[in-house]
């Protein structure tokens, strides 16, 4: 007997958590190929066989602890929809925050933006679609993930954009940019943070930067200034307790204007500086 939207809920055993409930709608739904608000208004009908087995087969993942958004190819960031691969970090609602900042800061004539590191794509796809007169490059040393963004970028049609594979400024010889943006890996070799939740899943190659955390960030404060325009940015998340390593980092390497900015919980996460040259 097939089992109706509402049964197959009831029966999805996800260990208790705050979004065990949402986890089973949204993983049905994908399963469905229908929004969640189908499960809301149809909790009577009774999906095919195979879609019920797919959703089992998702919810199992789901219970040995895989994030949602690989589950479902897919995350939310700023106001794009964007597939998700596990190749690369899962963007995250602080780096939002970054987006913000960028978008508030006043960059030099260019316009031309570099995003170190892209990933999915995220920051670069957000700033350019908010800047439409904007000139962005995404680069990541990984080819998948450059593939992955550019293929993100297809799908939301934002041509003010491309991304190419480099590993931080290596294949960006000879270019400048009004503005240089970042959210590189930080964390630390041993954070136990890492064996915990949806990191566990991701590429520690996105996550994990030295002893301390610190290394990748250090490579970009110092490459930095060779391309960046007088008047340009740079602007990097970091972990919660790095903002005063990296604000010296900044000046001693001869930014002006360094400063740090609080994310959502009230923790300074994202600190850059101004080049002038
Ligand atoms: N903010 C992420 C986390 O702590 C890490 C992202 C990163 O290293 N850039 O899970």
């Amino acid at each position: 007997m097939n089992l109706s939207i509402s049964a197959l809920l009831a029966s999805a055993a996800l260990p208790e958590s705050a979004t065990a409930k949402l986890d089973a709608e949204l993983l049905l739904a994908h399963a469905l190929g229908k929004p969640r608000t189908f499960l809301l208004t149809w909790p009577e009908h009774q999906p095919e066989p195979e879609q019920a087995a797919s959703f089992l087969a998702l919810l199992a993942r789901r219970q040995r602890g895989e994030p949602i958004a690989y589950l479902l190819g897919q995350r939310g960031f700023w106001n794009l929809d964007l597939s998700v691969s596990p190749a690369t970090l899962i963007p995250r609602p602080e780096t939002e925050r970054l987006v913000e900042l960028a978008l508030e800061l006043e960059t030099g004539d260019s316009k031309r933006v570099l995003d170190l590191g892209t990933g999915t794509g995220a920051i670069a796809l957000a700033l350019a679609s908010e800047r439409r007169g904007w000139q962005v490059t995404g680069s990541d040393r990984v080819l998948e993930a450059v593939q992955l963004a550019e293929d993100n970028r297809k799908r939301l049609g934002i041509t003010n954009a491309r991304f190419v594979c480099s590993d931080w400024f290596g294949a960006l010889q000879g270019s400048t940019y009004s503005l240089i943006v970042s959210n590189p890996p930080y964390i630390a070799q041993n954070d136990p943070h890492l064996s915990e939740g949806d990191v566990r899943f991701e590429p520690s190659t996105a996550l994990v930067s030295g002893a301390a955390g610190l290394d990748d960030l250090t490579c970009i404060v110092a490459g930095a200034p060779a391309f960046l325009e007088t008047g340009g940015w740079l602007l990097m998340e970091h972990g919660w307790q790095q903002a005063e390593f990296i604000r010296d980092l900044l000046a001693e390497r001869g930014f002006g204007q360094v400063q740090s900015w609080l994310d959502l919980a009230g923790h300074e996460r994202v600190s850059g500086g101004r080049w002038n040259g």
